[in-house]
């Protein structure tokens, strides 16, 4: 299986002057193609692993799958989360779910927005679904694939990493996450979360 680099579902320009047009040419067409093209790789390396038999090197394309395909998996929700014209407060299934384990949609906001703000160094900060729990939770990941939970299915996910924001927020990381609320499109969280409600069977749960 070949991974490529899906198509954004807005034109470039779309979502000014939120996220300008230069830096999504630049993270999307550079950064998230770099992921794409490290997975692919990493694919062919363990497949010509499998065929010689020597796993000398597995260790190091495994922690380049983990790295390549978890970025390419975040990049591709990070691009369906937002939508121009988004933002607001939650709608749908996944604002009563919000309302019932953060208390309300603001409370769950300024959670949200203070976890992104401390995460250290490059990371994201991802509203999840965790399954075995039944329950929403906002967890953060450093890089892409570090403490990250098992078992997590991100549905509303915000890039932290400075090629995400710099060229146009500089050091301003928290303008830029304000900026990015305008931007979120519930309907998409809401199609992810739905791929999670099954009949209380946790194994119907799937990622999409
Ligand atoms: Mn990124």
């Amino acid at each position: 299986m070949k991974h490529e680099l899906p198509p954004l579902p807005y034109d470039y320009a779309a979502l000014e002057p939120h996220y300008e047009e230069r830096t999504l040419r630049l993270h999307h067409g550079a950064h998230h193609k770099a992921y794409v093209d490290g997975l692919n790789n990493a694919g062919l390396k363990l497949a010509e692993a499998r065929e010689k038999g020597d796993f000398a090197l597995v260790k190091h394309w495994e922690r380049e799958l983990a790295f390549h395909g978890s970025g390419h998996i975040l990049h591709s929700i990070f691009w369906e989360n937002m939508k121009p014209g988004g933002g607001g407060p939650a709608t749908g299934p996944v604002a009563e779910l919000i309302d019932h384990d953060f208390g309300d949609f603001e409370k769950f906001k300024k959670q949200y927005s203070a976890a992104a703000a401390a995460v250290e160094g490059s990371g994201w900060t991802l509203l999840c679904m965790i399954p075995p729990f039944n329950k929403l939770e906002i967890l953060t990941a450093e890089k892409h694939q570090n403490l990250t939970q098992w078992g997590a299915v991100p549905l509303l996910a915000l890039d932290l990493w400075e090629h995400a924001y710099y060229l146009q927020y500089q050091n301003r990381r928290a303008a830029f996450i304000e900026a990015w609320w305008n931007l979120v499109n519930w309907e998409d969280v809401n199609r992810r979360l739905s791929c999670c409600k099954g009949d209380g069977d946790h194994s119907s749960c799937c990622s999409c």
